[in-house]
């Protein structure tokens, strides 16, 4: 059976340094806003390439808190818009709608998957203050065009990069492109810990700082309360274990990118589309998933797991059909979400990692190419 992510064999590929990194803070006696979270902040920071790092308790948290923090510092106010692409993950716009403001849905671009820039413009509004892009499936959603929007609109630029670490935009990463980024290390994200787990970054010390207050209770200084916060923390052993793992990230990512090009080369069957943004496998995308599409999708998946291939769908349900989101007023979608129902139709996952071997690639592709 070729799992769509083995865990485990990731996890072993560690060892024994990943035992030896929790136990050095199991016998330390110290456990949370320690030295370990100072340093993977400190590497994060600088693998990013960016000022600050605020370490946190998982990646919908990260978001949450930056939204929140940009409330605190009066930039947004309850009922203001944030867009946001319409066929990502739910926590990106739970963490829009935690805070009281309201996700606008931006169709995806049928080649990229990803937000088209095309339709950020109509999209905006007066109560228009952000725009959240998502950097999904690992791929950068960031193009010029999207910068110079927000510029030209006043507005906030930030970045899911959840699926994300690592990935490139030009020269620079993902994560350190627009004004701050949210971060998430569940554990089968291409930088997982052994938990829960994420992270802000951001060049803006302000908002750094407003964020690492409101994480800690809204508390700066012991006993001292500023701000309604929350307790929301990255704890010790989950930030030794990512310091670790953060040293192979790169050579990961590589190894899915050798695994996405031949996914890209060698599936020739004509009934599983593979967009063309996906196709070519560059710095630009650090495959957390690979995405194909098919019109057939649940007779593909089915078949697959006949053939003992697990595969996964990202994802069955688009977030504005979902019951959380039936009350009316908390969603604003501007026009129809053709684009992005139609990518929830016909995705399917494909298992990719970096310890996924040459011969279980080969079999994936051989029986993605005799199905009929
Ligand atoms: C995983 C994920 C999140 C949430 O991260 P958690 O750590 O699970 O809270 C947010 N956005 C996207 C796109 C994700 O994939």
């Amino acid at each position: 059976m070729i799992k769509f992510l083995d865990l485990e064999r990731i996890t072993h590929s560690f060892e024994p340094g990943l035992s030896e990194a929790v136990n050095r803070v199991v016998t330390s006696g110290w456990y949370l806003q320690g030295r370990e979270n100072e340093k993977f902040e400190r590497e994060y920071s600088e693998y990013i390439g960016v000022s600050h790092t605020v370490g946190c308790a998982n990646g919908l948290d990260a978001l949450t808190l930056i939204l929140r923090g940009y409330k605190e510092l009066g930039v947004m106010q309850d009922g203001d818009e944030v867009l946001v692409p319409s066929n990502t993950y739910i926590a990106s716009m739970l963490a829009i709608s935690e805070n009281g403001l309201v996700p606008v849905l931006v169709e995806p671009d049928m080649e990229t998957l990803q937000i088209s820039p095309a339709n950020i413009e109509k999209c905006i509004t007066n109560k228009t203050k952000a725009l959240m892009i998502v950097h999904l499936y690992g791929k950068c959603a960031y193009v010029n065009e999207i910068g110079d929007a927000c510029r030209r609109y006043g507005l906030k630029l930030i970045e899911d990069n959840a699926q994300a670490h690592g990935c490139m935009f030009e020269d620079r990463r993902t994560g350190s492109l627009g004004d701050a980024a949210g971060h998430s290390f569940y554990p089968g994200k291409n930088l997982g810990a052994l938990g829960d787990g994420g992270a802000v970054t951001t060049n803006d010390g302000t908002l750094a700082n407003t964020v690492r207050r409101l994480a800690n209770y809204g508390s700066d200084r012991k006993y001292v309360f500023d701000s309604l916060g929350r307790n929301s923390r990255l704890d010790e052993i989950q930030a030794a274990v990512l310091s670790l793992k953060l040293k192979r990230l790169d050579a990961d990512n590589s190894r899915r990118r050798e695994i996405a090009s031949r996914y890209g080369n060698e599936v020739s069957n004509p009934l599983i589309r593979i967009p063309d943004g996906i196709k070519v496998a560059g710095k630009d995308n650090v495959y957390h998933l690979y995405p194909i599409l098919c019109e057939q999708r649940d007779r593909l998946q089915e078949y697959l797991k006949e053939e003992g291939i697990q595969t996964l769908i990202h994802y069955p349900i688009p977030p504005h059909q979902q019951k959380c989101y039936a009350r009316k007023g908390i969603l604003s979608i501007p026009a129809p979400l053709l684009v992005s129902e139609t990518i929830h139709q016909q995705e399917l996952s494909l298992p990719i990692s970096p310890v996924m071997t040459d011969d279980e690639v080969s079999y994936v592709i051989l029986k993605l190419n005799l199905f009929k």
